[in-house]
C-alpha cells in the first residue's frame, strides 16, 4: 500500500501550476525515507535530476552523499526535496511566481514527513523556509526554530553543495556545518575526526573549469 507521501507524489506528477510543466521531462518530487528525521531542501532539479526523476543525482548530489557518509548517514536515511519540483530551463534561478506556485507542494511534504531537522541548501530554500530575506552567507550553520507544516522544526541553513564545488573555502565551511548535524538530531553517533574531504576527481574539473562566479548562481 502506498503511504500518504507516495500518494501525494503521484498527484504532483501531473502538476501544471506553472509554465515549467511545459519544458520539464518529469516532476522531481523528492526521494528517501518518508519518515525521515532529517530532510534536505535544495533549489530545483537540474539536467540530470530532470532526466532521472530523482533530486541531487548530479555532481552536487555526489558531494551531498559524501558529506552524509561523513556523518554516518546515507541517502536512504534522509529525505531530499527541492523548492521547485521542475527544472528551470538552462538551470536558471527559480522565479518568484514559480516558487509561489510550487511552495505548497514542499510544505505538504514537510507536513507528511514530519522531520525534526530541515537542512536548507542555499539561498532559495533558506529564504522560503525561514520566511526571512537574510542570505545564506549570514545564516549558514545557525539553527533556527520555525513552524513548518504545522510542526515545530529546527531549520538548519547550509551552503548549497553546488556552490561549495565552485569555491573551495565554502566547502570547508559546509563540512564544518555538516558535522553539527548529528548533535542537532540528538544522535550520539561518534562523528569521524575532521578529515580532508576527498572530492571525487570527476567533481573537480567542472567546478574548476567554470570561470562563472558562484555568486551569479544565486546559491549564496
Ligand atoms: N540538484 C537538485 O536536485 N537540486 C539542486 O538544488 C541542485 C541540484
Amino acid at each position: 500500500m502506498l503511504d500518504a507521501l507516495a500518494v501525494y507524489g503521484e498527484e504532483v506528477a501531473g502538476c501544471t501550476r506553472c509554465p515549467l510543466a511545459a519544458t520539464r521531462t518529469q516532476v522531481v518530487f523528492g526521494s528517501g525515507d518518508p519518515h525521515a528525521e532529517l530532510m534536505f531542501v535544495g533549489e530545483a532539479p537540474g539536467f540530470h535530476e530532470d532526466k532521472n526523476g530523482v533530486p541531487f543525482v548530479g555532481q552536487a548530489g555526489k558531494l551531498l552523499e559524501t558529506l552524509l557518509n561523513g556523518i554516518g548517514l546515507s541517502r536512504a536515511d534522509v529525505y531530499i526535496a527541492n523548492v521547485l519540483k521542475c527544472r528551470p530551463p538552462g538551470n536558471r534561478d527559480p522565479q518568484p511566481e514559480e516558487i509561489e506556485a510550487c511552495e505548497s507542494h514542499l510544505f505538504h511534504q514537510i507536513e507528511l514527513i514530519r522531520p525534526t531537522l530541515v537542512a536548507t541548501l542555499g539561498n532559495f530554500a533558506t529564504k522560503l523556509l525561514s520566511g526571512k530575506p537574510t542570505g545564506i552567507t549570514r545564516v549558514h550553520g545557525i539553527p533556527q526554530q520555525v513552524m513548518l507544516g504545522g510542526n515545530e522544526v529546527v531549520l538548519y541553513p547550509l551552503y548549497h553543495p553546488a556552490a561549495a564545488l565552485y569555491t573551495r573555502s565554502m566547502l570547508s565551511v559546509l563540512e564544518e556545518d555538516f558535522r553539527r548535524i548529528p548533535e542537532l538530531l540528538g544522535l550520539t553517533t561518534v562523528v569521524p575526526e575532521p578529515a580532508e574531504l576527498e572530492v571525487e576527481p570527476e567533481l573537480q574539473p567542472e567546478a574548476e573549469r567554470s570561470h562563472e562566479p558562484a555568486v551569479q548562481l544565486g546559491l549564496f
